[in-house]
């Protein structure tokens, strides 16, 4: 899937522009309550065309008075990461300083480039806009964000230059992606897995390669290696940022069947891993946690129990995720790590037969039926898994808008406990027979 970039100085409407953009979708999708949903990224759509969409300025950190080389540092990632940048100026202050390196930076780089003069909210400001041209780009949007208008002239350009989405041809090989914080051991266990010595890294900051899945045989497992890893080694960017994790993460999340989140336990499953957690469960992919350093690790036969119950507090309600203590350094359970996220890349392309669905779940249910409301009884006649990439379960029923949240994740529950679901998503919809 294309990924879209927001970038510009604070305050010029990026994060409208974003809530905008994806709030139509985020009411269908984000029926999961009680999930922390990262605010800088989601999905979009126009004209039938799929998009992410990152709100680069959401992770700058006190955002109002950021000093110029964040900002640079922000559009290099996002020159680097994305297929299309929209550079957002507002019409209130005009061009200013702040304006004209980003400007300098986003023409100097070959991904394309939508320039949106904001806070254009009635025609009089239109002739105001006029000053953008200085700006160097053969052409800008006006909008206002706050009302939306011109949002639309912007998304029909928009879905115009994004390149076409290759459909992958029938992959049969798990696509595992690394992820996970600078100085996790992210290149160690690569490393590891490949049994090199060195790793060679891409010299540019923020260089995209055409194509980031490397194909590897190991431990008589054959799989492509999504990697995150590597190229920061070089770059300008400032380790610890926030934003730079996740930006790398997210494409390489996109891509994989399996992400592998390595965290280093010395230091916790901070907000930092939480946030790369979430990006996986939001693309439905299937997650492995591993939790590394793990000769660092001062123990006693406790602490494995009691550090797996910590990372699960953190992973509710997606809890029925494998967790896999190890230690690249010593090189305990990296085959263990791969094992599990071959297991989880098949329960995450498992199909269960309708038959043996409907004789396992009908009785649940039966059992343990919906709620009544307003005493209307909800009868559950048939269910099915849908033919989707991850695991989705369609349960036919007379009254789909009585079940709600509490319910489906009862059902839920009900199918992990039944069928091997684990380190996956799983997706239950009811729907109208
Ligand atoms: P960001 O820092 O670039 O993400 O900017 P925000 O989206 O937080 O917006 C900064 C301020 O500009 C907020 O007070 C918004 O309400 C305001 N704003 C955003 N878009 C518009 C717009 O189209 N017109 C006007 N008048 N104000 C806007
Ligand atoms: P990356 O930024 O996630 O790719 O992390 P690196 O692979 O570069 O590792 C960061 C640092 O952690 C390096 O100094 C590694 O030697 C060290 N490291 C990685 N794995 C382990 C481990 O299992 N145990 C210990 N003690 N150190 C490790």
């Amino acid at each position: 899937m294309s990924i879209v970039a927001i970038v510009g100085r604070p305050n010029v409407g990026k994060s409208t522009l974003f809530n905008r953009l994806i709030e139509r979708r985020e009411a269908i999708v984000d029926a999961v309550s009680g999930v922390t949903r990262d605010r800088h990224y989601g999905k979009s759509d126009w004209n039938g065309k799929e998009f992410s969409v990152i709100d680069t300025g959401g992770y700058v950190l006190g955002s109002d008075d950021v000093f110029e080389s964040e900002i640079d540092k922000q559009v290099e990632l996002a020159i680097g990461e994305a297929d299309a940048i929209i550079f957002m100026v507002e019409v209130e202050s005009g061009i200013t300083g702040m304006d004209q390196d980003v400007a300098k930076l986003l023409r100097k780089s070959r991904k394309p480039v939508l320039l949106a003069v904001n806070k254009v909210d009635s025609a009089s400001r239109t002739n105001d806009a006029l000053e953008f041209y200085n700006l160097g780009f053969d052409k800008y949007f006006t909008l206002s964000s706050i009302n939306g208008s011109g949002t639309g002239d912007l998304l029909d350009e928009l879905v115009k230059i994004l390149p076409e989405q290759i459909e992958r041809e029938e992959e049969t090989l798990p696509r595992f992606a690394v992820v996970g914080r600078p100085n996790a051991g992210k290149s160690s266990f690569i490393n590891a897995l490949i049994g090199e010595d060195r790793y060679i890294v891409t010299d540019i900051a923020g260089t995209t390669r055409d194509s980031i899945d490397t194909k590897y045989n190991r431990f008589g497992f054959e799989f492509n290696l999504v990697d995150t890893a590597g190229i920061r080694k070089k770059s300008k960017v400032k380790e610890d940022l926030e934003f730079y994790s996740v930006m790398r993460s997210i494409r390489a999340i996109e891509h994989c069947d399996v992400m592998i989140l390595v965290f280093d336990a010395t230091r916790g499953f901070d907000g930092q891993v939480q946030s790369i957690f979430w990006l996986a469960h939001r693309n439905n992919k299937g997650v492995v946690i591993l939790a590394n350093k793990w000769d660092l690790v001062e123990k006693d036969n406790q602490t494995v129990k009691d550090f797996e119950k910590y990372i699960r507090q953190q992973c509710e309600p997606f809890t029925d995720v494998p967790i896999v203590f190890i230690s690249v350094l010593e090189k305990q359970r990296i085959y263990k790590a791969i094992e599990t996220a071959v297991e989880v890349y098949h329960n995450r392309s498992k199909k269960i037969k309708t038959s043996v669905l409907n004789e396992t779940m009908l009785p649940i249910i039966e059992a343990f039926p919906p709620p009544a409301n307003k005493g209307k009884y909800v009868k559950v006649k048939f269910c099915t898994q849908l033919p989707t990439p991850h695991p989705c379960f369609a349960f036919f029923c007379n009254l789909p808008q009585y079940v709600k949240e509490p319910y489906k994740r009862f059902i839920e529950n009900k199918l992990r406990g039944q069928f091997d679901f684990t380190g996956v998503p799983v997706t239950i919809y009811f729907r109208k027979k």
